[in-house]
């Protein structure tokens, strides 16, 4: 297991530092990541076997789907039957703060991270270090938290790769993350936007950009 440590000073661009992680991820491996709120477990979410492994590495119960991480609309339109104006709007509005979408899953995903349902849950990733790597993958990634069912999702890598470790081929040592909860879920399958979690965006906030809409 690797680990690329982003906190030491490095004359070499960020990029670079991280093309290990891509290819790892571009090879069906798992990795663990900083995101916007805790750290991940990262893998291809198109690649059905190393989907099935997120499942195995954090001891899920494979009817749970996965939480899928695009950088643009143009990666998350191939994943999804649509994409509703109002997910522009709060993504404009709210996005920076954390808002994952649920919307009509595009019958092309694999049916192991939608746990064979017909939704996914979605969120264009603000975290700079994921950013980094999805441009380099240009495939989405899976991002459940970096921890095993039933724990508390970890701030940094070293409790993410204490629970992991045997699970991981590479790891990227961030700064701690300050995150005192999830981003808010938001499933916007229905007539109207309904929070199904309430976490790093207050659901009044998403109710005053949907009103206003
Ligand atoms: P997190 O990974 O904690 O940011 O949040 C993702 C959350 O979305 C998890 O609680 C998942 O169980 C949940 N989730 C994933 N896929 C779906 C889906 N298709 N419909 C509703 N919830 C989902
Ligand atoms: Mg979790």
């Amino acid at each position: 297991m690797k680990i690329i440590d982003l906190t030491e000073r490095s004359d070499e661009p960020t990029r670079d530092l991280l093309r290990p992680v891509a290819l790892a991820i571009k090879n069906g491996d798992l990795a663990i990541l900083p995101t916007m709120t805790y750290y991940g477990l990262c893998a291809d979410a198109l690649n059905p076997d190393a989907v099935g492994r997120v499942f195995k590495a954090k001891g899920r119960d494979p009817s749970k789907p996965l939480i899928v991480l695009v950088d643009s609309f143009e990666m998350l339109k191939p994943l999804v039957e649509g994409v509703p104006p109002i997910a522009r709007e709060l993504e404009w509005r709210l996005g920076a703060k954390g808002l994952t979408y649920v919307l009509k899953a595009s019958r092309r995903l694999p049916s192991e991270l939608t746990a064979g349902g017909d939704t996914v849950a979605v969120r264009l990733e603000r975290n700079e270090v994921v950013q980094e790597i999805l441009a380099l993958v240009g495939q989405p990634l899976t991002a459940p938290s970096a921890n095993r069912e039933g724990e508390e999702p970890p701030r940094n890598v070293d409790e993410a790769i204490r629970q992991l470790r045997d699970w991981i081929e590479i790891a990227v040592r961030w700064y701690s993350s300050s995150a005192t909860a999830p981003t808010t879920l938001v499933d916007l399958t229905c007539e109207v936007p309904t929070v199904l979690r309430e976490g790093t965006v207050a659901a009044a906030d998403i109710a005053k950009v949907v009103d206003a809409a």
